[in-house]
């Protein structure tokens, strides 16, 4: 019979398999018996999905059998089974989703040390195998024989008389230079495996060994044992299994809950985001299991998406387990579980943050932008719960803190909290407002992601301090004599002032004198509750209608350069007022109109 070739990509798994390292070669087992019981899960919920009576979960079971004679190990599960097209389509390639994180986590590397921590899917049978057999039937469908040895290619041919399921036999391949094969023949070892990979398998995995007919795995899920009794290297290898990582998570953290609804949940809280978070292509949610049972992969409603980044699941005996999809969205006690899951999960950031500040530090800078995008997105709904995660760089401190730290920190007489933006927190803090401030005596929160002035306007206040953006700060800060010499300096100049605007035409809807410029000129201001850099954001947005903002030129009435002003010509002044507006823009990193223009100015000056 004719074999069919393997794709290309699966090929090269396969080689990679076949030489993988031996002490790795064990984890084939936890594969295929994985893949039996997700074969089963799906048979069980469709069954039930379809009101299909007649099929108890009593009735499942996986089953190692060994026939030493013929050097086999058969791995048999009476799950949902599969057509021909699937056999083609899911053995033939590597179609599968462990397997293909894997191969584009580890293309081009030969060493395959992470093996274990990842689902390497079906193809690990060849790592012992010769020659693999399966055996299959789908309900409803005609029985199966793939058989490959996982070199050439494989063949796919009928075979009569199969009970519902699969089962996938390998024939080891032969002992030689002290790579011992047999050793998955030897029940005790097989037995020990299983203990080992398979343990909270929620479906009897049985063996018989001579007379005896024995359930290897204890069947109670890892989230359901009590916390005391597992260790964090259980955690964390329960999260690279299931949730396909090579790093241990940040977080791990167990809830059992009882009440109005009993539940128990693992999250997680990835070192890194995954590879496609940032992308639409992204689920969030948490894996959801009625009793034991997998019901939903990934259920959006039991994370917000503020914490979508967390990985995880929830199981609960109170979920019914045929509640349909449309269903499920409204169901109370989903809400009550999320409701209780986000505190949770925002209490273990917070107890972290305060016990072991730099892992906190790395888990807010790989999360903050969803945190902070969450506080904007819903109006502040959630600052109760988000509000104290958030850190800034302090421009006194030069360190990030908290909005709580700050505030306790707070001079008594200070009355409001300062922040100040920029394209780094470095150059915020470099801003001639913030310096003013902190010369005060005053600290300053240095901002430098795009959604943070969002974030300040939406929160408005933190322990009743409203918050400050430093550009706007100069009067109010100002002492009484400051004001009156600002308020004698504006008198005087308003002729001058009137004549810039002038020449500046239309340009900006203001020119006026400003404190707290320190050593600048010139800088730009906007009209109207809205700083500069929020303007570049929105301006920055696709399908942003054109914003009708107005700028402001400020202007530092103690600087040399405004001194000289009053004194020029019409047409000079004219050609300064311009210069003066472009270097401000230049300053809030706005583009200039005409940069031709305004080096020929320069020069000319110079
Ligand atoms: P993964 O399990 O990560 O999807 P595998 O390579 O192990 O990747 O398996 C590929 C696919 O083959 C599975 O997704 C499943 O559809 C199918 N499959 C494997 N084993 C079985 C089985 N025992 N019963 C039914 N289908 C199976």
């Amino acid at each position: 019979m004719k074999k069919t070739p393997f794709k290309t990509e699966s090929k090269r798994l396969l080689d990679l398999m076949v030489n993988a390292v031996y002490t790795h070669r064990e984890i084939f087992l936890r594969e295929l018996i994985s893949n039996a019981s997700d074969a089963i899960d799906k048979r069980y919920y469709s069954a039930m999905q379809k009101g299909k009576g007649g099929l108890d979960r009593a009735d499942f079971e996986i089953r190692l059998a060994v026939d030493e004679a013929a050097r086999t190990l058969t791995v048999t599960d009476n799950g949902c089974g599969m057509t021909k097209e699937e056999l083609g389509a899911n053995l033939g390639t590597i179609a599968a989703s462990g397997t293909r994180a894997f191969r584009e986590e580890h293309a081009g590397e030969e060493d395959l040390s992470v093996i274990g921590q990842f689902g390497v899917g079906f193809y690990a049978a060849f790592m012992v195998a010769k020659k693999v057999q399966v055996r299959t039937r789908a309900e409803d469908g005609e029985g199966f024989l793939w058989e490959s040895d996982g070199v050439e290619g494989y063949t796919i041919r009928p075979q009569e008389d199969l009970p519902v399921g699969t089962s996938v036999a390998l024939t080891l391949k032969a002992d030689e230079d002290g790579q011992d094969y047999s050793e998955f023949l030897r029940p005790y070892r097989l037995e020990a495996l299983v203990r080992k990979y398979s343990d909270y398998i929620c479906y009897p995995i049985r063996m018989r060994n001579g007379d005896e007919d024995k359930t290897l795995n204890s069947m109670v899920p890892l989230w359901r044992k009590s916390k005391s009794e597992i260790t964090r290297e259980e955690y964390e290898a329960f999260y690279r299994e299931n949730f396909h990582d090579t790093d241990p998570p940040e977080v791990a953290l167990h809830v059992s809950a009882e009440g109005a609804v009993s539940y128990n949940a693992l999250l997680f809280v990835p070192a890194k985001p995954p590879a496609d978070y940032f992308t639409k292509e992204f689920k969030r949610g948490l894996r959801l299991y009625a009793n034991g049972v997998m019901i939903m992969d990934a259920s959006p409603d039991l994370l917000p998406e503020y914490f979508g980044f967390a990985r995880g699941l929830v199981d609960s005996p109170d979920l019914s387990l045929n509640i349909s999809r449309e269903l499920m969205q409204h169901d109370r006690q989903l809400t009550l579980i999320a409701n209780n899951l986000k505190k949770k999960l925002q209490q273990e950031l917070l107890r972290i943050q305060e016990n072991e500040r730099e892992r906190y530090e790395k888990i807010f800078a790989a999360y903050a932008r969803p945190l902070k995008y969450g506080l904007y997105q819903e109006f502040g709904l959630n600052r109760d719960l988000l509000q104290d995660l958030l850190l800034y760089y302090s421009a006194k401190s030069e360190k990030l803190v908290t909005l709580a730290e700050y505030v306790e920190t707070m001079p008594s007489e200070q009355e409001k909290i300062y922040y100040a933006t920029g394209e780094t927190a470095a150059l915020a803090r470099k801003l001639p407002q913030t310096q003013a401030i902190l010369a005060k005596g005053y600290d300053v929160l240095c901002m430098a992601d795009d959604v943070d002035e969002f974030v300040v306007k939406v929160l408005f206040a933190y322990r009743e301090h409203e918050f400050q953006a430093v550009t706007e700060a100069g009067e109010a800060l100002a002492t009484d004599a400051e004001k009156e010499a600002l308020q004698q300096a504006r008198k005087e100049n308003e002729s001058l002032l009137a004549r810039l605007k002038a020449a500046l035409d239309g340009k900006v809807s203001e020119v006026r004198l400003s404190h707290a410029l320190g050593d600048t000129v010139a800088c730009l201001a906007c009209e109207g509750g809205l700083s500069v850099d929020m303007v570049k954001v929105l301006r920055s947005m696709p399908d942003q209608p054109e914003l009708p903002v107005s700028f402001v030129l400020e202007l530092n009435p103690n600087h040399a350069v405004f001194a000289k002003l009053d004194a020029l010509d019409e047409d000079v002044l004219a050609e300064y007022a311009a210069l003066l507006y472009d270097q401000a823009l230049l300053m809030a990193g706005l583009p200039i109109e005409d940069s031709y223009e305004f080096s020929k100015k320069i020069c000319k000056y110079l």
